[in-house]
C-alpha cells in the first residue's frame, strides 16, 4: 500500500489536514506500506515558502515521516504539458475564454426559472466556447466531454471506495460525465494545468495505491477516474473521510486560523491530544 498527503502551501494546516495526514499515515503503517508527501503548489499566486516550511514542521511534530525528496507540483510542469499535448493531439481539448461571470450569465439567461446544474467544479459549463475555435494561448483548455466519451467507446467506468459515506463500488456512466460533470477545465488560464490533471498524473507517478482525502472531493473522483482511463493510468482505491467541523458544524477552512495546528501547539497541546480530538488511535 502507498498512500499520500497532498496539501497546498496556501495557509496553515488545520485539524482537518491533520486528520487526512494521520489517517493516510496510519493506513500505510498498518499495511506495512509507504506514506508519501506531495506539495500541491501549482497556484504560484497563492503558494508561499513559509507555509510549505510550516507544513513540514507540523507534520514532523505530529510524528509523521516520509521519503525524501518530496514531490512538488511546481517541478512537474513538463509532465503536465506533455499530457495536455497528448489530449490536444487526440482532438479532445478546446480553448475557453469565459470567466465565471460569463458562465453564470450563459447558464441563467435562456431558461428563466430553471435551476442551473452544478458539477464537481461548480456550474456545469454551457459549452459557449466549444466550437468557437479560439487560439489565444493564454486561454484555459477545456475537455470536450461528449467527444471524450465517444472516443473511449462510451464506457462505464468504475472505482472502489472504502470511506464511510460512500463505501462500495461506484459506476460512472457517459450520462454522468456529459450531463453531471461536463466540459471541465484541464489547464487554467496562465497556469498550464489544473488540480484535476496534476493530481491524476502525480498519483500515478508516485504509484499511489490508496487515495485518502476529504469527503468534499468524492464527486471530483469521477473526473480523476475518467482522466486515468484517458491517459492509460491505473485507478487507485479511494477513501474519502469525514470532514472535521467546528462546534457550530461549519467546515474548517484554512482561514480559520483558530484551528491551525500551530495554534494548538502554541497553546501547549501534544500530538496525542490532537489524535484524541480527532478520535484517532494512539500509536
Ligand atoms: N491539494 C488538495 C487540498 O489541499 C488535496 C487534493 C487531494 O488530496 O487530492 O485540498
Amino acid at each position: 500500500m502507498r498512500t499520500r498527503f497532498a496539501p497546498s502551501p496556501t495557509g496553515p494546516l488545520h485539524l482537518g489536514h491533520a486528520y487526512s495526514a494521520l489517517l493516510a499515515f496510519d493506513m500505510a503503517q498498518a499495511a506495512g506500506g509507504a506514506f508519501l508527501l506531495r506539495i500541491e503548489d501549482i497556484d504560484q499566486s497563492r503558494a508561499r515558502p513559509q507555509w510549505e516550511a510550516q507544513i513540514y514542521d507540523d507534520l514532523h511534530w505530529l510524528g509523521l515521516d516520509w521519503p525524501e525528496p518530496v514531490m512538488r507540483q511546481s517541478d512537474r510542469m513538463p509532465s503536465y504539458r506533455q499530457a495536455l499535448a497528448k489530449l490536444d493531439a487526440m482532438g479532445l481539448l478546446y480553448r475557453c475564454t469565459c470567466n465565471r461571470r460569463d458562465i453564470e450569465a450563459a447558464v441563467s439567461a435562456p431558461q428563466e426559472g430553471v435551476e442551473p446544474a452544478f458539477g464537481p467544479d461548480g456550474l456545469i459549463y454551457p459549452g459557449t466556447c466549444r466550437n468557437a475555435g479560439h487560439t489565444d494561448s493564454n486561454a484555459a483548455f477545456r475537455l470536450n466531454m461528449a467527444k471524450t466519451c465517444d472516443l473511449l467507446g462510451n464506457p462505464v467506468l468504475e472505482f472502489s471506495e472504502t470511506g464511510p459515506a460512500h463505501k462500495g463500488s461506484h459506476r460512472i456512466t457517459p450520462d454522468d460525465l456529459i450531463n453531471r460533470i461536463g466540459d471541465i477545465v484541464l489547464a487554467r488560464r496562465d497556469m498550464g494545468t489544473s488540480y484535476h490533471l496534476s493530481v491524476v498524473l502525480d498519483d500515478a507517478a508516485q504509484e499511489i495505491t490508496d487515495v485518502i482525502r476529504g469527503e468534499d472531493l468524492f464527486e471530483a473522483t469521477k473526473i480523476h477516474v475518467l482522466l486515468q482511463a484517458l491517459l492509460d493510468l491505473p485507478t487507485p482505491a479511494y477513501h474519502h473521510h469525514r470532514l472535521i467541523r467546528d462546534e457550530a458544524g461549519k467546515r474548517l477552512a484554512k482561514r480559520d486560523d483558530a484551528r491551525a495546528i500551530a495554534k494548538y501547539r502554541a497553546d501547549g497541546a501534544s500530538p496525542a491530544d490532537i489524535r484524541r480530538m480527532l478520535a484517532l488511535p494512539r500509536t
